[in-house]
């Protein structure tokens, strides 16, 4: 079976406006532009997946029963928006964290790059002709260790914005719209 190329996302930031440790479904709100460019990258062929840190976990200010809740907020919000998501993956843990289950040096905490991994074993992705699009450093070096085209969100909702190199990056762009016609066909 051919393998399928993929965009993954990273969700505060990026998909939805970063309310800092986002802890319930009313506080998720999307993005100016981010169901579109979801919907265009569908249109053009590309599974969508969510790759997000959610160390919240690990320190105790929400479960992951209430990830799960917001999750489907999400994914029910963008469908109304006639935006589709394929997966969802999450990081829990934290080293420093307070949870005993949770606090531990994973593997898949971004910037490694084991929900990618995870997600191309589940989903028959090439993750050579996959995008990795996210507002992060830490996102840019994901997408890199995970071996797919990196496009940096520099959009007008980071707060503590810190410089850092963009070697890597393949694209800056405002919004998730705005990297999605890069790759329309
Ligand atoms: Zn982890």
């Amino acid at each position: 079976m051919k393998k399928r190329k993929a965009v993954f996302l990273d969700r505060d930031g990026t998909i939805v406006v970063d309310a800092h440790f986002l802890s319930s479904p009313d506080q998720l709100k999307l993005l100016p532009n981010a169901a579109k460019g979801i919907r265009l990258f569908k249109e053009n062929g590309y599974l969508v997946i969510v790759v997000t840190n959610q160390s919240g976990i690990a320190r105790g200010f929400f479960d992951e029963g209430r990830l799960i809740l917001i999750h489907k907020k999400l994914i029910s919000m963008l469908k109304d928006e006639g935006a589709m998501i394929d997966d969802i993956y999450y990081c829990p843990h934290l080293t420093e964290g307070i949870i005993e289950q949770y606090k531990l040096d994973c593997d898949c905490r971004k910037p490694k790059p084991k929900m990618f991994l995870d997600a191309a074993k589940q989903h028959n992705i090439d993750l050579k002709q996959s995008l990795m699009i996210g507002n992060s450093e830490v996102d840019m070096l994901a997408g890199k260790n995970a071996g797919c085209k990196c496009v940096l969100i520099e959009g007008a909702n980071q707060n503590d914005k810190h410089v850092f190199s963009t070697a890597g990056v393949a694209y800056i762009v405002k919004d998730l719209l705005d990297a999605a016609r890069l790759f329309a066909v």
